[in-house]
């Protein structure tokens, strides 16, 4: 079969390899003039330094395939996400820790001292959290939440944490130990030669083109056998029933000569600091070094139609207007969403990947049995 992706970030690059390896021929139509999608990654011309150019991508997994995937096209070189927050005028080790509880209160608690004296200023009182300032409050009490929480929070999302769901806080842990890795997963690394590279390789296959700088307009779908769409969900319906909720990021690069910062990423807990976090790139090569240094001042604010989607929003009037789009979706054929923007989820790399690889699986199996491929491969809602 002509099978179209449309995109070639991790869902079209994954699901296209896994496709053409099985005898079918891909064409990928990508808008920008390269691939990779938001884990784009260039080295900065004057300095040499690995720049995230669409924010910061740290590869974390538990899943053992996945990551044996990603070391067939990459070398991945040892990395540990050590976060740092400057909250209040001081600065804290994050995930909050045993570190952050000692140095946040004065003490030098061990594991279950720090645990019991946690759950006296914990709110007890909320049973089934449901709300992210709720979750916070149950676990973490007040002031941590306050200084940690409340402030970065209302600047990444636009809204207060009392109206986002308790989901987004659960991806942060809390640690009565001294472990500061930022995730918990046990497979973790940066591609030594950046993400790009990588994603060149996954789509250096015979049996697939790719079309950069090459803009996908939805007639185009009549030429191909079946069409993967990792672009807006929204988007493919020209946004006729409204515009699905985005935040974009807003970076503003600049250089400096030595280490600027000490880490690569320093968030900023403070709601009158205008960024959320600054990330100073070469860090997340710790085996590089480089005299220069970039870094980027990032800030979330609401997507306008023209601006980068970074992260969906998916309150309730998004999640509404998500079901109809969800229905209509349903109603086609020879298309299936994928990927972040086409099922407008918060997914991790590891999990794009994931799904990309099950995508090719269930079309591989439906092809097989001459049955058409389903819209959705994962439900959005
Ligand atoms: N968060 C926070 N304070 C921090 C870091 C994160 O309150 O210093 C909250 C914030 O709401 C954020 C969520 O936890 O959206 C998830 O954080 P993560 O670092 O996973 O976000 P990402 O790197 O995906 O932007």
């Amino acid at each position: 079969m002509h099978v179209l992706m449309v995109g070639a970030g991790l869902s079209g690059a994954v699901t296209g390899r896994a496709l053409a390896e099985a005898g079918h021929r891909i064409t990928v139509v990508e808008g920008r003039a390269h691939v990779a999608g938001n884990c784009h990654t260039e080295r900065d011309a004057e300095t040499g330094v690995m720049v995230h150019v669409y924010g910061p991508h740290i590869f974390h997994t538990d899943d053992a395939e996945v990551w044996d995937y990603v070391n067939r096209f990459a070398t991945f070189l040892p990395y540990r996400n050590r976060v740092k927050t400057t909250s209040r005028g001081a600065v804290y080790s994050l995930p909050v820790n045993l570190h952050t509880i000692n140095q946040f209160y004065g003490k030098t608690l061990r594991p279950d001292e720090a645990r019991a004296f946690i759950e006296t200023l914990a709110d007890t009182s909320i049973s089934d959290p449901r709300t992210f300032e709720e979750q916070a409050l149950r676990f973490v009490g007040r002031d941590l939440y306050e200084t940690f929480f409340k402030g970065y929070t209302q600047k990444q999302w636009g809204c207060s944490p009392t109206e986002l769901p308790a989901s987004i806080l659960r991806r942060l842990p809390v640690r009565f130990n001294y472990d500061d890795n930022y995730f918990f997963h046990r497979f973790q690394g940066m591609p030594r030669d950046g993400y790009t590279a990588m994603v060149e390789r996954i789509l250096d296959h015979p049996g697939i083109e790719v079309r950069l700088s090459s803009r996908f307009a939805r007639g185009q779908a009549a030429d191909y056998d079946h069409v993967f769409h990792s672009g807006p969900l929204d988007g493919w319906f020209d946004c006729d029933l409204g515009r699905l909720g985005y935040r974009t990021l807003d970076f503003e690069r600049f250089s400096y000569r030595g280490d600027y910062q000490g880490c690569a990423v320093m968030n900023y807990g403070d709601v009158d600091v205008p960024w959320t976090r600054i990330t100073e790139h070469k860090h997340f090569a710790p085996w590089e070094e480089h005299e220069g240094s970039i870094l980027y001042r990032e800030a979330a604010r609401a997507c306008g139609p023209d601006d980068i989607p970074y992260y969906p929003i998916r309150l309730v009037a998004e999640k509404a207007l998500l079901g109809a789009y969800v229905d209509r979706a349903r109603g086609e054929r020879g298309v299936t969403f994928v990927g972040r923007l086409g099922t407008y989820r918060y997914l991790d790399m590891d999990v794009t990947i994931r799904e990309a690889l099950d995508a090719a699986r269930l079309f591989l199996d439906a092809a097989a049995k001459g049955e058409t491929m389903p819209a959705f491969a994962v439900a959005p809602v």
